[in-house]
């Protein structure tokens, strides 16, 4: 027999676009069209209702870019339209274009009662109407397509005050449509065999069988009578569609999904209205569709909802009582991992699961992460501690470099916590559970031949619209079809079920989930990342205190403050805007809301300190670091004062600053050209190099700007070797350099007794695409770099051996890393960002040096063209530091500077722990408002430890709990008596390695 195989295909292609697709419009009317712009931001319905709208033409242009215009659609259904095989229907064209829904122009549509009958999308445009006359309210907004085909330009559009004012959409139709079904349903068989055909060998008779079957429906349907010919076009599909799965066929189970992310290239309160969208298409779905399910993160999202959209969110709790509305996740956003504090990252669960407890009595039982850069180490323990048994992602397929070798797994934390792990193998969270999809899930599942089932989030994301009839219609016909993997609709539990039942001994990836892609994101936006770190330890500072005056009965514990305060902060910590990588609009937004944050804790702290303090008229010095500081204890306050700093002595030709405990010494350009030890005469400055060196480097990543830094960077660097001015003050040494358009002033200062180095630099940082790190070449023999994550470190290879070594050339530290030999190391602490990168090099005599390099700014131009431009302020120090001990000493003192207030004396800690490896990393009442303490521990360097913890006041009761705050028998092997302690007797705590242990106390 001849092959026609490809003149075949193309017929197909062609008949189903032109004659088919087409057809399924049988006929249409155009509707009546009237129109009100918003002046400025987004108003409720009954405000636009309730204003005059005048005639608007399809054809018309409407709207500025981020703005909003109702349109009211009336019109009478024709005499005769209707019946059994079409569906009346208002579709509408707001100017769409063909790039993905959630990314351009949306609407949403209201009953003129103010009910929500579903969203607008460019992929989901049709609304059912009738039987009576139509008459319709469309909420639609002009959201700009600022990524466009992403060639990382910069734009204005990511900021209303530049975005412009002309109209940017133009409305091409509104118009009553009979919508065949028939025709329909023949269009959605076409796309499922055509999709699944082309997947398939073409060697296998099942594919020449599906082309065979395809050619028949192109010669039985009347190109010119599709209509009526449509039914015998769908017959002569009918065997191929039957013919059910190969018993060894992939198993997809197919979650209904919206990724849509919290802000991005649109502000939140574009987000709220996105979920409003997104959600009311999926309970219209849930409608139509009785086996749909839809899972959706964020208690966040759910929150805006029930402020914002009450009636909707009533509609979505009904949902969720019937186990089709899904809460997933837990956490309060889908945040960042690799830089939210620990006690943050255990506050997503807090907040995010009290709500969903609160609001629908469900605890979701797995963490959902599709997209965030990189997973932290810590995550399996703080996830399994919130309660959770398994965790999704999908973002690793992102890899530039190394392939993970399982998609479902068991992934070991640090402390050596295990999750049930799953990377769905279709490589998407946005499915359109096309044949392509499906055979990719089918053909990259790594688990063949010992498990076969995976889960395939689908609907369209990012910036929403959530799943669509037509999936759906390809669901149904992939159930069990030849040649296709099986398709089930159904929850992520349901998924978890079976995969666990068939895989029940799956392999363990071991530590952190580096991504290998989006590095800059640990430095971009240096303002946000400083404010969240900055508001951590507010937050810190103002429920250590607030629960030490509450419980010694001197102040009311500000619950509702700190509530909203920690929302504040968990929100911006969603993984667009933590990282850096959202527009302009948003990057402002989080600023503003950080310096709310701000405004709203220092009084607290003040109040708080001042009621402790109590009267008279002495310096008391409050130290919230779990270390001692500033002559003050842990947790606790001392007289004043804090200690002076020394002054810099001359030593031509430079200056030394010398405390008896470290010496440094600068030469005439003020680079740090030695740092000695006292004790053991250590010098830390490699041989004949600088430490505290500035360093500017070409940044101009191939692609994704905010988002990436390319290795490439490191091949073009200018050193600041040079200084314009050194001047040596009674308490530091000042420096001031240049480069280009920008500004740098170093500070050096040196408080009597310590062994910290303290390295302000303030910059007015004027560069487009360039990098800014401060380096430490240091003069120790280090294999691997110890870095700071939630609740521990993690130890990373300073050299690259394996491509997994190479690949990992930028990585994110939290308050310190240490880099160490025996007995000898150093530290190098920060107080504003997250990126650092740790090579190894030669001396001259052979010995190898370590390079510590904090990245400190950089300056993208997408997709915020002025991203980190202006006056910057970060603080380092570096110190002697045998262990991680003392580095991690050094990175709480910097980032909880001591507070001076004026009072009678001092106050003892609250709490105090006797082993210096065990922190406190959180002191506050209770969540349930029972007036009960909580203190947050960790074992801090990784080893097993026992722990005395002592309360100033009686406890009647101490027990550990989980995150959550709840009794959590088996958590842990830590265990509490129940019984009374008097005020100080400790209380005996037994640690694993890097084990968090929530203690509850109840006062005596
Ligand atoms: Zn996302």
């Amino acid at each position: 027999m001849h092959d026609t195989t490809p003149q075949i295909e193309m017929r197909v292609e062609r008949f189903v676009r032109e004659r088919i697709a087409p057809a399924v419009e049988r006929r249409h009317v155009a509707l009546d069209v009237t129109a009100w712009e918003v002046p400025d931001e987004p108003v409720p319905f009954a405000e636009a209702a309730a204003q005059s709208f005048t005639v608007f033409k399809p054809g018309t242009s409407w709207s500025r870019p981020w703005g909003t215009t109702w349109f009211r659609v009336t019109g009478e259904i024709p005499e005769g339209w209707g019946g059994p095989d079409v569906a009346l229907e208002m579709v509408v064209d707001l100017g769409f274009s063909a790039r993905q829904p959630g990314f351009q122009a949306e609407g949403l549509i209201y009953r003129p009662d103010g009910t929500i009958v579903k969203g607008l999308e460019p992929l989901n445009n049709a609304v059912p109407v009738g039987p009576g006359p139509v008459d319709l309210y469309i909420e639609a907004a002009s959201n700009p397509d600022v990524g466009g085909h992403y060639f990382y330009l910069p734009t204005p559009l990511g900021d209303k005050a530049t975005a412009g004012t002309e109209p940017i959409y133009t409305l091409r139709r509104v118009d009553l449509v009979e919508r065949d079904l028939t025709v329909y349903g023949l269009l959605q068989d076409c796309r499922t065999l055509a999709g699944l055909m082309e997947e398939l060998e073409a060697s296998l008779p099942r594919r020449a069988e599906i082309l065979r079957a395809l050619e028949r429906m192109c010669d039985v349907v009347d190109p010119d009578r599709v209509a009526e010919t449509a039914a015998a076009g769908r017959e002569a599909l009918a065997d191929v569609l039957a013919s059910p799965a190969y018993s060894s066929a992939h198993q997809v189970i197919a979650v209904g999904h919206a990724h849509i992310d919290s802000a991005w290239l649109w502000p939140t309160r574009e987000t709220i209205r996105k979920c409003a969208r997104t959600f009311s298409n999926v309970l219209a779905l849930m409608d139509e569709y009785p086996d749909f399910v839809f899972a959706c993160s964020s208690a966040q999202q759910y929150a805006w909802m029930k402020e914002h959209y009450p009636a909707l969110f009533e509609r979505i709790r009904r949902r969720v009582a019937e186990g089709r509305f899904v809460p997933v996740g837990g956490m309060w956003v889908e945040s960042d991992t690799n830089m939210p504090g620990g006690e943050a990252l255990a506050r997503q669960f807090v907040y995010g699961k009290g709500f969903f407890l609160r609001e629908f009595g469900f605890e979701p039982d797995e963490v959902w992460l599709p997209d965030s850069f990189g997973y932290t180490g810590a995550l399996p323990q703080i996830a399994r501690a919130a309660g959770a048994h398994a965790f999704l992602t999908q973002k690793i397929s992102w890899n530039e470099t190394n392939r993970m070798p399982h998609h479902t797994f068991w992934w070991e934390g640090i402390d050596g916590s295990r999750i049930f792990t799953h990377f769905p193998p279709a490589d998407t969270y946005n499915s359109d559970l096309s044949g392509a999809d499906l055979a990719r899930a089918q053909r990259q599942y790594a688990e063949k031949g010992v498990s076969n089932v995976s889960l395939t989030p689908f609907g369209f994301g990012d910036g929403g619209g959530g799943p669509t009839r037509e999936m759906m219609e390809a669901a149904a016909r992939t159930r069990s079809l030849e040649g296709s993997p099986r398709v089930e609709v159904g929850t992520p539990q349901r998924f978890f079920e079976l995969a666990r039942e068939t895989h029940p001994a799956p392999a363990t990836w071991s530590g952190e989930m580096y991504l290998e892609l989006h590095r800059g994101t640990y430095t971009s936006q240096a303002n946000t990342k400083q404010g969240n770190r900055r508001s951590e330890h507010l937050l810190r500072e103002a429920e250590l205190w607030s629960a030490t005056a509450a419980w010694r009965g001197l102040a009311d514990y500000p619950h509702e403050t700190l509530d909203d305060a920690w929302r504040t902060v968990l929100l911006q910590q969603f993984h667009d805007i933590l990282p850096g990588s959202s527009i302009a609009w948003v990057h402002q937004e989080a600023e503003r809301n950080y310096a709310a944050v701000a405004a709203a804790l220092e009084p607290l702290i003040d109040e708080a300190q001042r009621a402790l303090a109590g009267p008279g008229s002495a310096p008391v010095v409050f130290n919230t670091a779990p270390v001692a500081a500033a002559g003050a204890p842990a947790l606790g306050a001392a007289a004043g004062p804090v200690p002076a700093r020394v002054a810099p002595v001359v030593a031509d030709p430079g200056w030394v600053l010398d405390n008896g405990v470290v010496r440094a010494v600068f030469d005439a350009t003020g680079l740090l050209v030695s740092f000695v030890e006292a004790s053991s005469g250590r010098e830390l400055v490699a041989a004949g190099e600088a430490a505290a060196l500035l360093q500017v480097f070409r940044d101009t990543p191939n692609q994704w700007d905010a988002w990436d830094i390319d290795a490439h960077y490191r091949h073009t660097v200018t050193e600041l070797r040079e200084a314009d001015a050194v001047e040596a003050t009674g308490e530091a040494l000042i420096v001031r350099r240049s480069f280009h358009r920008s500004t740098f002033t170093q500070t050096f200062r040196l408080a009597e007794s310590s062994p910290e180095l303290e390295i302000e630099t303030r910059t007015d940082w004027q560069e487009r695409e360039k990098m800014l790190k401060l380096a430490f070449p240091l003069a120790v023999h280090a294999d691997r770099a110890s870095s700071e994550v939630q609740f521990g470190h993690v130890q990373r290879p300073t050299h690259a051996n394996t491509s997994w070594d190479m690949a990992r050339f930028e990585t994110a530290a939290h308050r310190w890393v240490h880099v160490g030999e025996p007995g000898f190391g150093a530290a190098v602490a920060n107080d504003s960002t997250y990126g650092h990168d740790i090579t190894r090099r030669w001396a001259p005599d052979g010995s190898t040096v370590t390079l510590v390099r904090e990245s400190l700014l950089r300056a993208p131009r997408f997709p915020d063209p002025h991203a980190d431009q202006g006056e910057h302020v970060l603080r380092t120090a570096l110190r002697p530091a045998p262990t991680v001990l003392e580095a991690l000493d050094t990175g709480y003192r910097l980032n909880l500077p001591v507070r001076t207030v004026t009072g009678g004396g001092p106050v003892a800690p609250l709490v105090t722990v006797s082993s210096t490896a065990v922190v406190v990393e959180a002191v506050k009442l209770a969540e349930d408002r029972s007036g009960d303490l909580v203190v947050r521990l960790y074992e801090a360097r990784g080893g097993r430890t026992r722990a005395r913890v002592e309360v100033s006041e009686p406890v009647e009761r101490a027990w550990t709990t989980d995150l959550l705050e709840r009794d959590a028998a088996g958590l842990a092997d830590t265990v509490v008596q129940s019984s009374a302690w008097a005020a100080g007797e400790p209380i005996e705590i037994a640690f694993r390695p890097f084990e968090i242990v929530t203690l509850r106390l109840r006062r005596g």
